[in-house]
């Protein structure tokens, strides 16, 4: 299931439009709606719905630094599969090869192997559980 397949099974909407200010992304509690700049390559875009994603999950409604970096972990742990990570850092130390082997922006890494704990805590509501008694 591709990303933007999860954001509609979550009940967000995915546009193509640019948003306000240099943003690649934004996020719409009111709407349910996650804006992607259109001029963003693959793993640009992937990071950002992913974020974004994470801001829908939460609940978030406005700009807090905690709730960036909540989005930020919660897209690390969307982007970057346990076992994968494992294989990946056995293999290289560098984190732009690390980034490279697992497809991922370089952000991702430092995000994920910064706060392998929370990433973990929130792979683990997988299945999206808490999702709904967030939101009215
Ligand atoms: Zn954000």
């Amino acid at each position: 299931m591709d990303l933007e397949d999860i954001a509609h099974a979550l009940g967000a909407t995915v546009i193509r439009e640019t948003p306000s200010g240099r943003r690649w992304g934004s996020y719409c509690h009111h709407t349910r709606t996650i804006r992607l700049h259109p001029d963003l390559v693959a793993l640009q875009r992937d990071y950002v719905l992913a974020h974004e994603l994470g801001h829908h999950y939460y609940g978030h409604t406005g700009c807090d630094p905690r709730w960036e970096w909540e989005a930020d972990v919660y897209a690390a742990t969307m982007l970057i599969k346990r076992d994968e990570w494992s294989r990946a850092t056995r293999i290289h130390e560098r984190v732009e090869a690390v980034a490279v082997e697992l497809s991922v922006l370089p952000k991702v890494v430092r995000i994920y192997y910064t706060h392998p704990k929370e990433a973990r805590n929130v792979r683990q509501q997988e299945g999206y559980a808490g999702y709904y008694s967030r939101c009215e």
